[in-house]
């Protein structure tokens, strides 16, 4: 880890071992919602779920990549990941992303994808919140991801006739607008 690294975060005020808690929660309900994201991209079929189809898999992807932007800093930070995966997916910040009881309801899948983009939301303002001003490249990184969960309830929220969003288009599905530059592999399709 980076000994420096850390000890600046610390002199500016930070529980370290707080914060890479919670950043380890986070990564816990990306990698979750990636997985359970796949099956319900697998069940948007039909004249409607055809509509969203797409919509997923862009979420999807971007948590994906929410997930590999989070782990180099937790290990700077002197964290790791979980040993056990089951343990890491227990710790998950944000609740499962279940496929509804009926899988054709295409409203109620919608609606778990809009709460678990919610929640994930509320989990990085909570990160921006403890670092701001304290910690730049957390609050960088959070902030960044932050963006993309705004914009993934926005098109739920559409879909879900809450209202306009006012966002216009979406770009390629995983393109993270504005986690991109924190990835180190290069993004998919590039
Ligand atoms: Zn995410
Ligand atoms: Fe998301």
């Amino acid at each position: 880890m980076g000994k420096v690294a850390r000890e600046v975060v610390e002199k500016a005020g930070i529980n370290v071992d707080e914060l890479v808690k919670k950043l380890v929660r986070a990564a816990g309900a990306e990698f979750t919602t990636y997985y359970y994201y796949t099956i319900l991209r697998a069940n948007a079929i039909g004249f409607d779920g055809e509509g969203i189809k797409e919509i997923i898999e862009d979420m999807r992807i971007e948590d994906r990549n929410h997930f590999e932007a989070l782990v180099p800093r937790i290990y700077e930070l002197g964290g790791e990941l979980h040993r056990d995966i089951k343990d890491f997916c227990k710790d998950a910040a944000c609740p499962d992303a279940y496929l509804p009881s009926n899988p054709r309801d295409v409203k109620a899948l919608l609606q778990v994808l809009i709460e678990a983009e919610r929640c994930a939301i509320r989990v990085y303002a909570d990160i921006c919140a403890l670092t701001a001003g304290k910690d730049p490249r957390t609050y960088e990184l959070s902030a960044a991801i932050m963006n993309e969960e705004i914009e993934h309830e926005a098109w739920c929220s559409e879909f879900l006739g809450e209202g306009p969003s006012g966002h216009f288009r979406r770009g390629a599905p995983g393109e993270s607008p504005y986690v991109s530059r924190f990835l180190v592999v290069p993004k998919p399709g590039v």
